[in-house]
C-alpha cells in the first residue's frame, strides 16, 4: 500500500463504498488519512451493566434473548437482552434486519456501544454498534472518531477502512519547515494523524489538534502576508486629490458627514494618490452611511477623468444605489449609469457604448457588470458593496476590466472580527465607520414568543397609525424558491385577516420579476404600502427611513449576522424603531436571539457568530466555503498570534517557501481564496 493507492484497491472497500468515497472526493489512501473526524465519542471505558447510566456506553456482553418483528409502515425492529456478570440490559435496533442474523451466527462475547437512554417508554440502548469481541475492535472500547456523513458514508465504514490504512500513515511527509516544528514543539504530521484517527487518550488528541491546527493557521497567515507583499509590488492609477472639489462636494451634501465618514474618505483619497492600487475594506454597521463614502470617492475620481464601477449583490440594491447617487451627484455633473440584468437590450447596448467611450462616469450594477461585453474607458476605481456576497472570481473579473489594476474598496456591514481580519485578510487595509449619523436612536429589540403575538400586533398598529411602515420577514424554509414563495404568501394572507386588514400590505419574494420587485419597492418607498411581507431579498442595503418596525418571523432560523442585517432595515430615520424577533419555540429563546436582543453592535455580534458557527457559514460559501478550518479556530486569537510570529520569522529568515512543496501548494490555494484583488 502506498499513499497514492486508490481506495478501491483496499481490502474491504466494495464497489458501492468506493463510489461513495469518490463522491466525497476521497480517492486515495492519502485522501482518507487526511479526512479529519468531525468529533469524538468516548467509548474507551467498557463498563459493567450494573454501572450503566444514561449516555454513551460500551459493554462487553453475551446475547440472551433475540426477537425481531415488523411494525407499522414496514418498520423493522430487532430487540435483544444483553447480559454480563452484573446484570441485564435491553437493546433495540431500528431497520437493521441483518442484526439478528449477525448476532445469531456466532456465540460468545460481543462489544456493544451506543447511547443508553429513554426510548419510547423504556430505558434501552438504541441502535448500538456491534462487534465480535476478539481483541481487534473498530468501534467499542475506544475513543471513537466520528466522520462527516458525506455522500452517505457511515462513520463505522470510514473507521473500518482506516484500520486497514493505519500502517500507511507513517509514510506521510512532514510539510512544515523542521525548525518551525522544533520551535513550536509540535509532534510530527504522521503522529498527529495517527492520534487523530486512533486516539488512546485525550492528551494524544490534544497534541494532534495543536499540531494540525498550527499547520492550518501557519498556511493561512502566510497566504495573507504573501498577498500583501505581492500587492505592494503592483502599480495602479495615481489619482490626484483636489481639495477644492472635495470641499465643494461636502458643502453641497444634504447632511453633514460624520467624523468617521470624513476620515475614511480622506484615507481613500490618500490611497488614490499612491502608485500601488488600493485594497481597502470598509466595515460599517448597517446604516452607518457607507454609500456616500463610495459616492464621494467616485466623484473625486470622476472629476480626475477616471471611471468607477459599483457592484451590488441584488437588483433592488443596485437600483437603489443608482437612484441615490444620481440624486446626490446631480450638482456635480457626474453621470451615473445603471446596469442590471433587466435593462432592455436596446438600452443596454446604448449603455455599453456610453461606458466604453467614458461618457458614463459611474456605473452602478449587479453581476451584469462583469459580463464580457462591458468595456470601460478608464476604470480607476471599483467598489464592491456587501463584498461577502461575491466570490473571489467575480471580483477578479471586474478588476480585470482595467488595463491597470484599479483601486478597490470592498464594503461590508457584516464586520469581520479582528481575528479573521488578521489571518484571512492580513493583506488588507481596513477602515471602520464606527459612528452612526447623528440623531439615530438605537433600535429596541425584543424576543416575542409565538403566544404573545397579539400584544406585538397592537404595538405595531400604533406605529402604523403614527405614519410608520413595517417589514415582516419570513425565513427561507429550504433552498426551494417555490416553498419560500409559499411561506411569504401564507403570511401575507394571514396578516390580511388580522387587525391589519384595513392596511395596505405588500408582498416581495425572489420569484417576482425584477420589474415587479422594483414596483413593490417603489410603492413601499413612497409610503403607499404600510406593511411589506418579504423574504430575505430585502436583507441587504435597502433604505427606507420611514420604516420603523421589523418583525422577523421564525427568527431562530436566521444566522446572527443575517438577522442583524435585517434589523438594520429600520432605525434609519429620526424615529424610535423596533425589532420583534418572533421565536419558533414558546419557552426557550436561542442564544442567538438573546444576543440580538442584548446588542445592537454588529462587531460584537460578529464575534459571537464566529464562535458559534465558523467563518464559512458567516461570510458566504462563495468566499470561505473552503476556508472553514478543520482544526484551528479563527476565534482563537492566541494561536493566531503565535502563527503570525512564526510566519514572520520564517519570511525574515530568507528561506524559500518553494523548498517546501506541499506547504507552498497549500499556501497558494489559500492565497487564491483569500485575496481581495
Ligand atoms: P449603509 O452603511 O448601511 O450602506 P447607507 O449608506 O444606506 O448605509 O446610509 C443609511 C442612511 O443614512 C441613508 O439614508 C443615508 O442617506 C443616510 N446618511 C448617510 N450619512 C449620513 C450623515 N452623515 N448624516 C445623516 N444621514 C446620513
Ligand atoms: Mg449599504
Amino acid at each position: 500500500m502506498k499513499l497514492d493507492t486508490p481506495l478501491a484497491n483496499i481490502k474491504g472497500v466494495g464497489a458501492k463504498t468506493a463510489e461513495s468515497l469518490a463522491k466525497a472526493e476521497l480517492h486515495t489512501v492519502k485522501d482518507l488519512i487526511e479526512f479529519f473526524p468531525r468529533g469524538y465519542e468516548d467509548y474507551s471505558k467498557v463498563t459493567n451493566i450494573a454501572e450503566v447510566a444514561s449516555g454513551k456506553v460500551s459493554l462487553k456482553v453475551t446475547i440472551e434473548h433475540l426477537n425481531t418483528r415488523r411494525v407499522r409502515r414496514g418498520m423493522h425492529i430487532t430487540e435483544a437482552t444483553l447480559s454480563d456478570e452484573t446484570g441485564k440490559l435491553a437493546a433495540i435496533w431500528f431497520n437493521q434486519p441483518y442484526r439478528a442474523d449477525q448476532l445469531r451466527k456466532e456465540k460468545g462475547q460481543w462489544l456493544i456501544s451506543g447511547e443508553y437512554g429513554l426510548q419510547g417508554r423504556k430505558y434501552q440502548l438504541t441502535n448500538p454498534s456491534v462487534e465480535k469481541f476478539d481483541g481487534k475492535h473498530v468501534n467499542a472500547g475506544r475513543i471513537l472518531p466520528i466522520y462527516r456523513a458525506v455522500a452517505g458514508l457511515k462513520s463505522h465504514v470510514v473507521r473500518k477502512i482506516l484500520t486497514e490504512l493505519r500502517p500507511a500513515i507513517v509514510m506521510l511527509d512532514e510539510i512544515l519547515p523542521p525548525e518551525v516544528v522544533a520551535t513550536q514543539k509540535l509532534i510530527s504530521r504522521s503522529d498527529a494523524l495517527t492520534y487523530l484517527h486512533f486516539p488512546e487518550n485525550d492528551e494524544q488528541l490534544e497534541k494532534a489538534r495543536k499540531r494540525l491546527g498550527f499547520e492550518e493557521l501557519f498556511s493561512l497567515v502566510m497566504a495573507g502576508q504573501l498577498n500583501k507583499l505581492e500587492n505592494s509590488k503592483l502599480t495602479g492609477w495615481q489619482i490626484p486629490f483636489d481639495q477644492t472639489h472635495a470641499q465643494e462636494f461636502v458643502a453641497k451634501l444634504p447632511f453633514n458627514l460624520t467624523d468617521a465618514q470624513r476620515s475614511v474618505i480622506w484615507q481613500i483619497s490618500q490611497d488614490f494618490e499612491r502608485e500601488h492600487p488600493m485594497n481597502r475594506l470598509l466595515q460599517g454597521d448597517v446604516g452607518s452611511g457607507k454609500t456616500v463614502v463610495a459616492g464621494m470617492s467616485a466623484t473625486l475620481a470622476a472629476l480626475q477623468g477616471y471611471q468607477t464601477a459599483i457592484m451590488a449583490p441584488t437588483e433592488i440594491l443596485a437600483t437603489q444605489h443608482g437612484e441615490t447617487l444620481t440624486k446626490l451627484l446631480q450638482p456635480f455633473n457626474v453621470s451615473v449609469g445603471l446596469l442590471t440584468g433587466s435593462v432592455k437590450p436596446a438600452a443596454k447596448k446604448h449603455l455599453y457604448e456610453r461606458i466604453a467611450n467614458g461618457e458614463v462616469q459611474i456605473v452602478v450594477g449587479t453581476h451584469a457588470l462583469i459580463q464580457e461585453k462591458v468595456k470601460f474607458h478608464k476604470l480607476g476605481f471599483v467598489v464592491i458593496d456587501e463584498q461577502h456576497r461575491f466570490g473571489v472570481a467575480q471580483r477578479q473579473k471586474l478588476l480585470e476590466k482595467s488595463d491597470h489594476l484599479p483601486h478597490l474598496l470592498s464594503m461590508t456591514a457584516t464586520p469581520i472580527p479582528r481575528s479573521l481580519a488578521l489571518t484571512v485578510y492580513g493583506e488588507l487595509d481596513a477602515s471602520v465607520l464606527d459612528e452612526m449619523p447623528r440623531g439615530r436612536q438605537p433600535i429596541k429589540t425584543s424576543i416575542v414568543s409565538p403566544n404573545s403575538r397579539e400584544a406585538m400586533y397592537e404595538k405595531v398598529e400604533l406605529e402604523i397609525k403614527n405614519g410608520s411602515q413595517v417589514y415582516v420577514v419570513c425565513p427561507l424554509i429550504d433552498e426551494n424558491p417555490e416553498s419560500e414563495k409559499r411561506s411569504v404568501e401564507l403570511e401575507y394572507k394571514k396578516l390580511q385577516k388580522t387587525t391589519f386588514k384595513s392596511h395596505k400590505i405588500g408582498l416581495l419574494h425572489g420569484q417576482l420579476s425584477a420589474d415587479e420587485k422594483q414596483a413593490v419597492m417603489e410603492q413601499f418607498s413612497a409610503g403607499k404600502i404600510d406593511i411589506l411581507v418579504s423574504t430575505t431579498v430585502i436583507e441587504v442595503g435597502v433604505d427606507v427611513p420611514n420604516a420603523t418596525v421589523m418583525i422577523i418571523e421564525n427568527a431562530d432560523q436566521f444566522g446572527l449576522a443575517q438577522a442583524h442585517q435585517l434589523r438594520g432595515r429600520v432605525g434609519r430615520g429620526a424615529h424610535q424603531s423596533y425589532c420583534f424577533l418572533v421565536s419558533t419555540e414558546s419557552f426557550k429563546p436561542t442564544r442567538r436571539l438573546r444576543e440580538l436582543e442584548k446588542s445592537n453592535d454588529g462587531f460584537y455580534l460578529a464575534e459571537v457568530d464566529l464562535k458559534l458557527r465558523g467563518p464559512g457559514e458567516i461570510y458566504g460559501r462563495a468566499q470561505h466555503g473552503q476556508l472553514n478550518l478543520q482544526m484551528a479556530s479563527l476565534a482563537d486569537t492566541k494561536s493566531i498570534a503565535t502563527a503570525q510570529q512564526a510566519v514572520s520569522q520564517f519570511l525574515q529568515s530568507g528561506k524559500d517557501l518553494l523548498q517546501y512543496k506541499q506547504l507552498a501548494n497549500q499556501v497558494s490555494k489559500y492565497q487564491r481564496l483569500t485575496t481581495l484583488n
